[in-house]
């Protein structure tokens, strides 16, 4: 007993020297950058140019779908009114009628170009929550430090921030060391089949290769990181695949007062409360151990031991990831029932049920193996499973974050800081965004847009009382325009 007992504090002390040494072993976290000279950008013309943009009601309903072309011709308008140099200087193409693509020829031809992303349209306004917004959605207020209205951060604010940044750069007759191409979308909210697709199709058919394409889904945000105070940036290498299934249960219909022994809602309920107990695993992999390891060299030393030793604490670091819905998300295939229909009457036994559960598949997984697995989990003669006409996709490839690209973003947003150590760390994003459709043509697609996000912002991005504020949208300004003046910088 005296031996197991000796044996096992052995072993426990070197399990721990071992995990001491990893975390010591860890390379340093990045320093902070020194101070630059930037471009001041000004704040309250800028903040009145975004506020005009949020009063065009671009709003997308649905895929293919009805759209208000003059919203959106007059936002085209708008833009070059507000934009005259951009207008001037670049090349505008039209695409789909409604998307907008410029072309910026840099010093260097020859180069690769890059690719700055975003998105025009807007998600609605529902009619019952319309009293809640404290300013109206379409009003673009500038109130108490704000711009308001849909649009401010998802993702007006990338289109005018983008362009805020291209004004000023040829203002001084600067000019990107290689070529820029801004491609504008109408339809993202709604998939961008017709928008975003068709100027990548485009771009591609033009022998264009980007050696960086940026669209929005990566933040920054003041002590997002457990254990680190300061500000930190995630920037997206990957987004999540989409897919969504109509589960529909058949039974024989009837008179409620002699149901059947097995009815269609009640098939229908099983179902979706076995897919609710039987989750997809969730797996500590891909884009979120990278970043979970690249927290690392920025915590404490306790949470660095973790940190540092996931081949042997990772199971208890995603149990923990799991308990909080948005870290949860990054760990696994999420599986959401959102619509359900049955029955027309109180005493009428409905023969068919149904029921939409969308799901955002993880890397790693396929919009076939989800299938399989719901199909599995459910095993059910009496439920059909198909997919609905919503736009599907299999998750996007993973970008690089040891790229060159990756570098660059990374250098951009700790210059915009200096004399702060910022954690700049890999991402998955689990939305979907524009960029999905750079994913079969380029390794080199990240996802992030420069505005510090404050506490409650997330819930304002399709929800009520959408904003943001003036200094946030100079930050995005300033992003961009650093980030165009060291395209040299790309190798
Ligand atoms: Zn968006």
């Amino acid at each position: 007993m005296k031996r197991l007992f000796a044996f096992l504090l052995v072993v426990i002390v070197g399990l721990l020297g071992v995990m001491a040494a990893r975390a010591l072993m860890l390379p340093a976290p990045v320093g902070p950058a020194a101070a630059t000279k930037m471009v001041a950008v000004d704040e309250a013309t800028a903040a009145q140019r975004l506020s005009g943009a949020v009063k065009f009601a671009t709003v997308s309903t649905a895929s293919g779908g009805p759209i208000d072309t003059a919203a959106f011709r007059g936002f085209h308008d708008f833009l070059a009114t507000a934009f005259p140099r951009v207008h001037a200087s670049l090349t505008l193409e039209k695409v789909s009628a409604l998307s907008l693509l410029y072309t910026w020829t840099g010093a260097d031809t020859t180069l690769a170009p890059i690719v700055l992303m975003g998105h025009m349209d807007v998600v609605p306004v529902p009619e019952s929550n319309l009293r809640e917004w404290t300013h109206g959605p379409f009003s673009g207020d500038v109130a108490d430090g704000y711009v308001w209205g849909r649009g401010t951060m998802d993702d007006k604010v990338t289109v005018l921030a983008v362009l805020e940044a291209v004004e000023d750069m040829l203002s001084r007759n600067e000019r990107p060391a290689r070529t820029v191409y801004l491609t504008f979308g109408h339809d993202e909210e709604v998939g961008g089949r017709f928008g975003a697709r068709a100027m990548v199709d485009s771009l591609v058919r033009r022998g264009v290769k980007p050696a960086l394409v940026i669209d929005e889904g990566g933040v920054m945000a003041t002590g997002a990181i457990p254990g680190v105070s300061g500000l930190a940036a995630v920037v997206g290498i990957a987004e999540k695949g989409y897919l969504s299934l109509r589960l529909t249960a058949r039974a024989q219909g009837g008179h409620s007062s002699m149901p059947t022994e097995r009815t269609a809602v009640g098939a229908l309920s099983r179902a979706i409360a076995a897919l609710e107990a039987n989750q997809f695993p969730l797996s500590l992999d891909g884009p979120t151990r990278g970043m979970v390891e690249a927290m690392a060299p920025y915590s404490p030393f306790s949470q660095k031991m973790v940190l540092a030793n996931l081949w042997l604490t990772g199971p208890l670091v995603a149990r923990m990831m799991a308990r909080v819905p948005t870290s949860a998300a990054m760990l696994h295939t999420t599986t959401s029932p959102t619509m359900l229909s049955a029955g027309i009457k109180d005493n009428v036994l409905p023969p068919e049920a149904t029921a939409v559960v969308n799901f955002r598949i993880r890397p790693g997984e396929t919009q076939q193996t989800v299938m399989a697995r719901v199909r599995d989990v459910i095993a059910d003669s009496m439920i059909s499973i198909v997919p609905t006409d919503s736009a599907r996709t299999d998750p996007s490839p993973i970008s690089d974050p040891a790229s060159p690209a990756f570098a660059l973003i990374a250098s951009t947003i700790r210059g915009m800081v200096p004399g702060q150590s910022v954690p700049v760390l890999p991402y998955l994003v689990g939305g979907g965004t524009d960029a999905k459709y750079w994913g079969p043509h380029s390794s080199n697609v990240y996802r992030f847009l420069a505005v510090p996000l404050e506490q409650g912002d997330v819930s304002r991005i399709h929800g009520v009382n959408e904003r943001m504020s003036v200094k946030g949208y100079a930050t995005a300004v300033t992003f961009f325009s650093q980030l165009m003046q060291h395209l040299d910088q790309l190798k």
